[in-house]
């Protein structure tokens, strides 16, 4: 049989069957797994550092002086679940290029995926850090629950709902669930009814679908994990060609969880106009408790056209990444060898600037509301700062306006064109 070599970062991958999956597209994605999953593991080495040593705690350990290296075991280092495998690319890689491993598990349910993974290892001399594992994904993770792992990838085609529910279980308290969806059309609005099916909640036909998806799959994740005592932190969430990728990090505490109804909310979307208003579900008390709001209430017109709404959602408002880790994200970047760097780079420059307010416009459409003639986006942007409101792109859009100006400012700047 012809086989065929494919390299991708470190790794060298034999594919002798047509039908075990390999998309070279993914490159990306994979890069990006790297590059966040080794920051992370730099941060779980230096709690292991700080508990085997309190002293270190007080004096504080630099995450920039950690220096661990890959393709090499370490007995502190993650443990990591790629669930859903096909070649074992991206567990090899994951194993050669990511520092600070202690195991990974590279799993599928197809016979000849599995074989394919066995000599994928073999050939790329990783036995000692990956194992294969042929099973049900779901059932793998639910016997897990009680031998957590530190990193769970679930890459699977299409919607990821039915590997939630045991993937949320089976994370250590503080560990890093990487989840991609491929089915775009269901999450951008194509069919609400399947996505209310698939991830409980309705998806909306809208220039921010993008950011609509991520904010569905957010909020899917946090249901799920809710369930069982445990709730999610964003680090990193990004739309890239035909799918969204999202980085979570989970953490077991009842009581957080009590704070979930207070990061969702609907989205109503003017018919006529396709002015957004979101209604948050539940509000943070000022005594800190957590009461759910008394329903949604929204106007029954639109307030600039008269025009009724579509309901979307419920998805996520709180942030979509967490900055902090993104700017140091961002510096150890310069060391890393990765295929797709400057794309990296570049996304996460955009995503780094992101404002924190959920949704954004685009203004070609906002323009072709009013059949006016579109000005340039710096001047539109100009506009809004001018009148005291802060502005960003999304990365999930090149002609985005994403600001905290309400609705009615931005409509007079739009009429003033
Ligand atoms: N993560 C891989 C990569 O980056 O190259 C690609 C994974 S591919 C999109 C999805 C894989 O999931 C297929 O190989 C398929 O056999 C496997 N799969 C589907 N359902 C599964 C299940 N219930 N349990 C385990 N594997 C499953």
């Amino acid at each position: 049989k012809h086989t065929e070599v494919i390299k991708e970062g470190k790794a060298e991958i034999l594919v002798a069957e047509k039908n075990v999956f390999y998309n070279p597209v993914q490159e990306f994605n994979r890069d990006l797994s790297i590059a966040v999953i080794s920051f992370f593991s730099k941060i779980r080495y230096k709690t292991v550092l700080e508990k085997k040593d309190p002293k270190l705690k007080d004096n504080g350990i630099n995450i920039e002086d950690i220096n661990l290296q890959a393709g090499l075991r370490n007995e502190d280092g993650i443990t990591v679940l790629e669930a859903l495998s096909a070649t074992g690319l991206r567990s090899i890689r994951y194993a050669k290029e990511i520092p600070g491993i202690k195991q990974i598990t590279a799993n599928d349910i197809s016979a000849k995926a599995v074989d394919s993974i066995k000599k994928n290892i073999q050939h790329n001399e990783v036995e000692d850090l990956i194992t294969a594992s042929h099973d049900d994904a779901t059932m793998l993770m639910y016997r897990s629950r009680r031998n957590r792992f530190d990193v769970v990838d679930l890459d699977p085609y299409g919607c990821p709902s039915i590997f939630l529910d045991s993937a949320v279980q089976c994370i250590a308290d503080g560990g890093l669930l990487l989840v991609t969806a491929t089915d775009m059309a269901v999450l951008a609005g194509n069919s609400p009814e399947t996505c209310y099916v698939k991830y409980g909640a309705i998806s909306l036909k809208s220039k921010a679908c993008h950011e609509i998806a991520l904010r569905i799959l957010l909020q899917h994740i946090s249901c799920h994990a809710g369930r069982y005592g445990r709730y999610i932190q964003p680090v990193l969430c990004i739309s890239a060609d035909f799918y969204i990728r999202v980085f979570v990090r989970v953490f077991s505490g009842q009581i957080k969880c009590k704070a979930n109804t207070s990061k969702l909310g609907m989205i109503y979307q003017c018919v006529g106009c396709e002015t957004m208003t979101i209604q948050p579900l539940g509000a943070i008390k000022p005594n800190g408790g957590y009461k759910l709001a008394n329903g949604p209430v929204v106007d029954q017109l639109c307030k600039h056209c008269r025009h009724k709404h579509h309901i979307g959602g419920p998805i996520w408002l709180d942030p979509l990444h967490d900055q902090v880790f993104i700017s140091k994200l961002l510096c150890t970047l310069d060391n890393m060898e990765l295929g797709t760097l400057k794309r990296i780079q570049g996304v996460l420059n955009v995503v780094h600037e992101e404002l924190d307010v959920p949704l954004y416009y685009t203004l070609d459409r906002l323009m072709s509301i009013v059949r006016c003639h579109t000005p340039t986006i710096l001047a539109f942007r100009s506009a809004l700062m001018n009148a005291g409101y802060k502005v960003s792109f999304s990365h999930a859009n090149k002609v985005s306006i994403k600001t905290d100006a309400p609705n009615e400012v931005i409509w007079d700047i739009v009429r003033t064109w």
